[in-house]
């Protein structure tokens, strides 16, 4: 088990477009790993590959929930419907959080670390999770849709993604 860094804004590898992953060999699945180990140490609900200086199109996200952890790999959302506003974060946004609007609904097709192609259909809390880090790998921040910050006692806990 090995944790990473997490790259803190401002930083040119948030803002970048990332690479689709092309080989899905031992080291792909020891990042995915690496992944999972360092958003779990970060007590967050998800992790992009950028977040620990990889410009490449791999994510995480566990929300804790039966779907587990759900490897997102040149994931693409395929279909959105309904919208939702909800409060935020990121896990390189230490102590951040807003409002922001989502789709309720997301159909996602990603690959997971060994290649194997995926559907995966999701609403509310998991849907955000999902778009939140899908706009890493397209170098898109929460922050350029944050309709409201909060103060910070405004949240009692929160999670970032
Ligand atoms: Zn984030």
């Amino acid at each position: 088990m090995a944790i990473r860094e997490i790259v803190q804004y401002p930083a040119e590898v948030l803002e970048q477009e990332c690479e689709r992953v092309t080989v899905f060999d031992k080291k792909l699945a020891n990042l995915v790993k690496d992944m999972y180990d360092t958003m779990v140490a970060a007590d967050g609900v998800g992790l992009a590959a950028p977040q620990i200086g990889i410009a490449k199109q791999i994510a995480i996200v566990d929300i804790d929930d039966e779907n587990g952890t759900i490897e997102l790999i040149n994931p693409v959302i395929m279909e959105r419907k309904g919208e939702q506003v909800g409060p935020e974060g990121c896990l390189s946004f230490p102590g951040l959080f807003g409002d922001v609007k989502r789709a309720e609904y997301v159909k996602v097709r990603t690959q997971n670390r060994r290649g194997k192609i995926r559907i995966i259909e999701a609403k509310g809390f998991l849907a955000r999770a999902l778009q939140h880090e899908i706009d890493h790998l397209h170098g898109v921040l929460f922050t350029s849709q944050v309709l409201r910050y909060y103060e910070e006692d405004e949240l009692e806990q929160s999670e970032g993604v």
